[in-house]
């Protein structure tokens, strides 16, 4: 008899098991749950909060590629550089645009898993986007559960809530929120998802990444896909299964043209410093960071706004 678990973001009982994969981190082999109904993967067991220690930001825990610490203090010195200035582009195209909140002169953002915080420095050290209607003054707020959150708060002194302060926060709170690389790191997406909708003005938009499990790549690689990290990416998502989590939060999908998100992701992977410079060279090719995009399906992953 099978006892497999009810979809983790739809609650549907039409569920297999796809696989598994053992870590040495668990002693217990970590298994992938997929949901016939909305196309969720998702992980079980799950792993305790705990795991996003000093270690697992500064690249000694199971992710090797993050590197927080670096990014917290000079984050002008890492590639999410061209990351953050791609995402500030979006939002300033949004905002310029007639259906963007018109409401008050400020922007205010949300950074919901804000990890070390780059996003957040850099969105503090911008200060001001143009948009048709003038100069408008950006107000940042992060929020996550890491250990970087309590420093941010002190050291760096940024408004930092947690997931439970944020549910305090009044309807209609921001005008961008961005979630990037994160929704992958929670259990239960619906409520999150359901959470950002309401703090959203209408109009507002969110802006989130995270892997595309449909993508050439991930089909190609099955669970040796890259992205399959299951001590830390416990939700895995396609676009099918994205579009429903916003509809079902009232939310509607928009899709956006990324380039500097796929620079990051591309030199980030690069592992040694001679690969990075090759594969800096090859971004300037005409068609390659298509190539990658079309490859990792990442802007073929939806962002949302609120109608
Ligand atoms: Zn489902």
């Amino acid at each position: 008899m099978s006892s497999a678990p009810s979809c983790r973001a739809c609650g549907s009982k039409n569920t297999r098991a796809r696989g598994s994969q053992r870590r040495p981190s668990s002693p217990l082999p970590f298994i992938y749950h997929a949901c016939d109904d909305c196309q969720f993967l998702f992980v079980e067991p799950v792993t305790p909060d705990s795991v996003y220690d000093d270690a697992y930001y500064d690249g000694r825990g199971v992710d090797p590629m993050v590197n927080y610490r670096a990014e917290y203090e000079n984050y002008r010195g890492t590639d999410r550089l061209s990351e953050f200035e791609d995402l500030l582009g979006l939002a300033t195209r949004h905002l310029s645009r007639g259906e963007a909140p018109r409401g008050g002169s400020d922007v205010h953002w949300l950074d919901f898993g804000c990890g070390a915080g780059g996003l957040l420095k850099f969105l503090r050290d911008s200060a001001a986007v143009e948009t048709p209607l003038g100069q408008r003054q950006l107000k940042v707020m992060g929020s996550d559960v890491g250990s970087y959150s309590q420093r941010l708060r002190t050291e760096a002194g940024f408004d930092v809530r947690s997931p439970e302060e944020l549910a305090l926060l009044p309807d209609g709170s921001f005008d961008i929120i961005s979630a990037i690389e994160v929704i992958e790191h929670i259990a239960e997406p619906g409520p999150v998802m359901r959470l950002l909708a309401r703090l959203l003005k209408p109009g507002g938009l969110l802006l989130l990444t995270t892997g595309n499990l449909a993508s050439p790549m991930a089909r190609w690689r099955g669970l040796k896909f890259g992205y399959c990290m299951p001590e830390i990416h416990i939700s895995l998502f396609c676009p099918a299964t994205l579009c429903r989590l916003y509809g079902d939060a009232g939310l509607i999908p928009e899709w956006v043209r990324y380039r500097g998100v796929i620079t990051f992701k591309v030199l980030k992977s690069a592992g040694s410093p001679r690969r990075r410079w090759l594969l800096r060279h090859a971004l300037r090719l005409p068609g390659f960071r298509s190539f990658v995009d079309l490859l990792y399906g990442t802007s073929a992953m939806p962002c949302a706004r609120r109608p």
